[in-house]
């Protein structure tokens, strides 16, 4: 099904608070109207649903900025209509990276062999090698030996020129043992709005 675009869509960001109850009352009533009056944001507004079905708390972490998915998930957000900029990196590969005006979430595709892997970690790494943001025990697509990762649009967007690091690590039962997987370098180029 391909649905029309929408000339002003409702942000990625104000979806998952719409879903999870966590907008003022006059935000909310101001994507009700939107949403009731536009196929295409009902579809995308769905698509948050489909993915509390796949993941229970992932659209209510922080907002629903930055997300470990599925590839199942992947192509049910797509048939939402839920609009996606899509990287495939290799483990110790880099990537020019941007995001577009109309993109709500960006999705890196970080392959690794995952043979004898029984949990995986995975960190964001600043320019520095600091740690910014780490998850535990991530989904594993251990048919295709990946694991797949995205950032909402609305959070890419204000972010200026810089670069930053997937890790991606082995950890046993314990959570202990930690063996490197590979590392994902991201450049990311600044939204510049028109341009
Ligand atoms: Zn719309």
């Amino acid at each position: 099904v391909t649905l029309p675009a929408c000339p002003s869509p409702v942000a990625w960001a104000s979806l998952v608070d719409y879903w999870a109850h966590e907008l003022t009352p006059a935000d909310a009533d101001a994507v009700e109207e939107h949403v009731f009056a536009c196929d295409t944001c009902t579809e995308r507004l769905g698509g948050v649903g489909a993915l509390a079905r796949g993941i229970a708390r992932a659209p209510r972490r922080k907002g629903g900025m930055r997300l470990m998915l599925t590839p199942s998930l992947v192509d049910t957000l797509a048939s939402h209509g839920v609009r996606m900029r899509h990287y495939r990196l290799q483990a110790g590969e880099s990537v020019e990276c941007a995001v577009g005006a109309d993109d709500d979430l960006v999705v890196s595709w970080l392959r690794a062999d995952f043979a004898g892997v029984e949990r995986v970690n995975a960190t964001a790494l600043d320019a520095n090698g600091a740690p910014m943001e780490r998850f535990e025990d991530v989904p594993i697509d251990r048919k295709n030996g990946q694991v797949v990762f995205a950032h909402a649009g609305d959070e890419l967007r204000p972010w200026p020129d810089l670069s930053f690091r997937m890790r991606l690590v082995a950890v046993d039962a314990a959570n202990e043992c930690e063996r490197l997987l590979g590392e994902y370098i991201f450049h990311h180029t600044a939204f510049r709005a028109g341009g």
